[in-house]
């Protein structure tokens, strides 16, 4: 994570082209193209009239007979189990098919340009009632649906010939969602994605040239948006998107479903604490998050260098003719001045939890 340290310039006055070594990408940071950072707001938020127009839907309870069926539920009481807070559902659309036999799988390795598309499309329904957003439950309640997710994913990690497991959300129609229902995703794979092949070679690299795991190294104080027990939130040095956030475990992990409900509960607080931040400066945005884990099944020498991460990307621009054709981002908003307003937004009753970053002269 640390820059070159004469690498951040000032004023911001000058584009600057900086290189994301974990995931070998170049952003090309141009705040000309901006007006200044601090009034960057959604033009297309995600209002909670509209979420609150369609009262109820094939997520909300008392629908589950609408619904694809169901993987296993999260309840507090088990003499109530129809009182439920948490679904995992199979996915009534799904991307891939999980009912393709295994004599039919092909595989990367032999060269083929076609494999059968198995697979499995799931979905974690976050919460029984349709008006209420992840970040409207308490860091415990986040906690809960990180630990939803953990479960799938160590049940899907034991399927023959799944190699990569992504779990993702989409929140607000820009950022790609059709359901209004908090909810987020999972799609195993029976491939490593390439850039998941390319983040693992380029933190492979940073290790045999350094010794060190790259998320293991703390960042720079002016990337840093707040901290918890075990977790750091920062804007990356080299963001691909505007107000982008990585949230990092501060120990060394390669696998996200190696936590456990202690970190998960701590992680949701940061998570939530996020979200709350980003609703507040961005003007509740259409967002994504993905959780980066490392492909299933490395050997236990290559579990040094790799570390799993979570993103979260505002939906405040669209990608446009260079970004498609050069595979370079144009981001208008340094890292820093990303980081330093993230920081000063105040989420009432939330941040207590929480140590301080203090960086000198701000
Ligand atoms: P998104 O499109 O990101 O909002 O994700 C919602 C997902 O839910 C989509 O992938 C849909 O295919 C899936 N979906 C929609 N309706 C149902 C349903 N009734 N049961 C199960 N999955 C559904
Ligand atoms: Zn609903
Ligand atoms: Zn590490």
């Amino acid at each position: 994570m640390a820059p070159p340290p004469s690498s951040f310039s000032s004023s911001h006055q000058k584009p600057e082209i900086r290189k994301d070594k974990i995931n070998n990408k170049l952003i090309i940071f141009s705040p000309a193209r901006s007006k200044r950072p601090s009034d960057f707001k959604s033009k297309s938020p995600v209002s909670n009239s509209s979420t609150n127009q369609l009262k109820e839907c094939p997520f909300c309870i008392g629908h589950e007979h609408e619904c694809a069926p169901e993987i296993f539920r999260v309840v507090d009481d088990p003499n109530c189990p129809s009182n439920w807070k948490i679904r995992v559902i199979q996915n009534l659309y799904p991307a891939l098919s999980k009912d393709i036999g295994t004599h039919n799988r092909g595989s990367e390795d032999s060269g083929c340009c076609i494999i059968p598309g198995f697979g499995f499309h799931e979905v974690v329904i976050e919460t029984p009632t349709h008006p209420v957003h992840l970040g409207d439950l308490s860091g415990a309640g986040v906690g809960e649906v990180l630990m939803a997710y953990q479960k799938r994913v160590l049940q899907l990690a034991s399927v023959d010939s799944i190699k990569y497991i992504q779990v993702f959300k989409n929140h607000g129609a820009s950022a790609g969602a059709s359901m209004s229902h908090s909810h987020s995703q999972l799609i195993a794979l029976p491939i490593v994605p390439p850039s998941v092949s390319s983040r693992f070679t380029a933190m492979k690299e940073y290790f045999e040239q350094t010794g060190q795991c790259v998320l293991c190294e703390k960042p720079p104080k002016e990337l840093v948006i707040h901290e918890s027990k075990y977790f750091i939130a920062v804007v990356p040095f080299a963001a691909s998107y505007a107000f982008e956030i990585w949230v990092i475990p501060q120990y060394h992990s390669a696998h996200f479903q190696d936590i456990d409900k202690d970190k998960a509960d701590d992680l949701g607080g940061l998570l939530k604490l996020m979200l709350k931040k980003m609703g507040v400066q961005l003007n509740n945005p259409p967002f994504n998050y993905m959780i980066h884990t490392s492909p299933l099944h490395i050997n236990d020498s290559d579990l040094q260098f790799s570390h799993w991460y979570l993103q979260i990307v505002p939906q405040l621009t669209v990608l446009a003719g260079f970004e498609i054709g050069t595979g370079c981002n144009i981001n208008p908003v340094f890292p820093e001045d990303a980081a330093n307003i993230l920081r000063e937004v105040v989420v009432e009753d939330m941040e207590e939890n929480f140590r301080e970053i203090h960086i000198q002269g701000s």
